[in-house]
This record gives C-alpha cells, structure tokens and sequence, in this order.
C-alpha cells in the first residue's frame, strides 16, 4: 500500500531533525517539497541523494491530483515543507486530503514546528490554547482580534518581523495593555530570545529593539 510520509524538518538548528526522518527522506521513492532548492540544501547536509517534485502554494490546486495519483503508483513518498511541520501554516492539507480519498496511507511524522516551543516555554497556560496562524494581513483581521479579546484560551500567531510591532499594538488596542504576552523570536537559532510581559511592556520592548528574523506571538487568555 502507497504511504504519504509528512516529514518535519528544522525550523533553525539542523540537529533538530529526528533520526526516522532521515531515514524516511533516504528510503522514499521521491520528495515532494514547497521550495525544491531549500529541501535540496537540506537533503545535501545529511548525504541523501532523492528526486524532489514541486508542491506549493501557487500550485497546490492544481498539481494535487496529479500528485496523489503518483503518490498511489508509488511505495512510499515524502512530503516536506521550507521548514517545521508540513500542513502547519504551509502546502499539505489539500494533498493529505486528496491521498486519504485515494485510499493512500498517511502518516505524519512527530518533530519540529515553531508554535510548540512558543508556547510551552511562554509561562501562559498551555493545557488548551488555540492556534490561529498568520492573521489575515487587512480584510478580517479586526474580527479575529476581537474574539482573539474575548478568547479565555491562550492564542498561538505566526508572524513577519515587519507586521510584529503592528500586531503588538492591535493586542493593546483591542486585549489591554495588561494582557500577557510572550513574544519568540528565532527559536532554536543562535539569536533565540523570548520577551515576557504585559502587552504594552512587550510592546515597548519591540519598539525599542528593532523587530529581526522569525517570530511566535503568543496570547494569554482573558481572565
Ligand atoms: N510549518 C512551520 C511550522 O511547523 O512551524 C511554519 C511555517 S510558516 C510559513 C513560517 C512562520 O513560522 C514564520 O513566519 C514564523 O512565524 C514561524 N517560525 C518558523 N520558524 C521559526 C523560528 N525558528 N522561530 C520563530 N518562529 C518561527
């Protein structure tokens, strides 16, 4: 039976990847990848020599199909994103979706993706939090705000180093200043840091220290 593997890989520090993904990208029949350039760096650093195909955001729509009927003909096949957990803020539903209808085994491996450190070490409750993604960059993006205001979960945001000091204003404007925030940047990476605080004093932080490289914000509930 044709297998569909979902294989995490770093979001920074290359010894993050998990020995049973190296063997998964060694032993698969070919990789499919979001950027075939980066897997290909990737794929050099560890010594594996595969076919990679093309699968992304631009294209998803229109190579799924095509895509999972290889995938069936195949043995097995890995799915790989630039970086972390394929599907997480990246291309994978529509192709786990087509697979499962095609009777393709799935299997996502465990390993790395950015929120989970984010928020495990934030110091805000993690029992049940909700993971919201890139918020929507115009149209939307108040209403998220207001039930992310309302929320009594904490909330997991991806966001661009660009949009960081905006996104930290609006959590003031429509959370409070004093809503805790915690706020990841470049985890697992040489500048890793993490800033805790209220909204505004995370806020002032950011505006004081020029927002670089990638970050996790993370949200704590309403009390
Ligand atoms: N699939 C990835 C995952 O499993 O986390 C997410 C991919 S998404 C396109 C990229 C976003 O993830 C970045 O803009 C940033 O918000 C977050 N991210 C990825 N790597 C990160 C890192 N090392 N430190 C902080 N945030 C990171």
């Amino acid at each position: 039976m044709a297998h569909l593997y979902l294989v995490p890989t770093p979001i920074g520090n290359l010894e993050d990847i998990t020995l049973r993904a190296i063997r998964i990208l060694k032993e698969c029949d070919f990789i499919i990848a979001e950027d075939t350039r980066e897997t290909k760096k990737l794929l050099q650093h560890f010594s594996i020599d595969k076919p990679c195909v093309s699968y992304h955001l631009n294209n998803e729509h229109q190579v799924v199909k095509n895509l999972a009927e290889r995938i069936a003909a195949a043995n097995a096949v890995a799915l790989v994103s630039d970086a972390g957990t394929p599907g997480i803020s990246d291309p994978g539903f529509l192709l786990v979706r087509a697979c499962i209808e095609n009777q393709i085994e799935v299997m996502a491996l465990p390993g790395p993706t950015a929120f989970v450190p984010a928020i495990v070490q934030s110091g805000l409750p993690c029992e049940k939090f909700v993971y919201e993604g890139f918020l929507p960059h115009k149209k939307g993006r108040e209403t998220r705000f207001k039930a992310i205001a309302e929320e009594e979960k904490t909330t997991v945001l991806y966001e661009s180093p660009h949009r960081l000091i905006k996104t930290l204003q609006q959590i003031v404007t429509f959370c409070g200043e004093g809503r805790k925030v915690s706020v990841s940047r470049e985890l697992s990476k040489k500048f890793e840091e993490t800033v805790r605080g209220s909204a505004s004093e995370v806020l002032l932080h950011f505006t004081q220290h020029e927002p670089r490289g990638e970050f996790v914000v993370v949200i704590g509930g309403k009390e």
